[in-house]
């Protein structure tokens, strides 16, 4: 189910749950500011996804409410995992879904990267 990204954060959601180990994950990362783990079901042959550490329903409420060193940390982080992955070459992509039309289904920010085939120009 969608979920409304401007709605107040929810201790008990899945990715809360994967950050304080209460549920298993394949994990590739993980440093001050963020966490990586492969999805459990993955669109790409390469699918992982990226979450702050910190409390934040969304892109848009990260970006509100992160501090600089959270953002500059998280998303230094979502670049060194596909670096470290080797998918600078040939690509990937990253995708954020924030809001009921985007179809965000977690309430806990996460960044996919996507790789590993031709993506096309579109996943919709
Ligand atoms: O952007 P959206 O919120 O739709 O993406 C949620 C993603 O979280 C899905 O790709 C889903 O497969 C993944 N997921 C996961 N592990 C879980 C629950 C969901 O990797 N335990």
């Amino acid at each position: 189910m969608a979920v409304d990204a401007t709605l107040p954060y929810d201790d008990q959601n899945i990715f809360a749950r994967i950050l304080r180990d209460e549920i298993p994950s394949r994990r590739v990362y993980e440093d001050d500011y963020a966490l990586a783990f492969h999805d459990i079901a993955p669109w790409a042959p390469t699918h992982i996804l990226v979450i702050p550490k910190g409390k934040y329903v969304s892109w848009d409420d990260f970006t509100a409410r992160a501090s600089d060193a959270e953002i500059t940390g998280f998303v230094r982080a979502v670049g060194k995992v596909a670096r470290d992955q080797g998918l600078v070459e040939p690509g990937y992509r990253l995708l954020a879904n924030t809001g009921l039309d985007s179809h965000a289904e977690v309430p806990h920010l996460h960044v996919h990267i996507l790789a590993g085939r031709p993506l096309g120009p579109m996943l919709v």
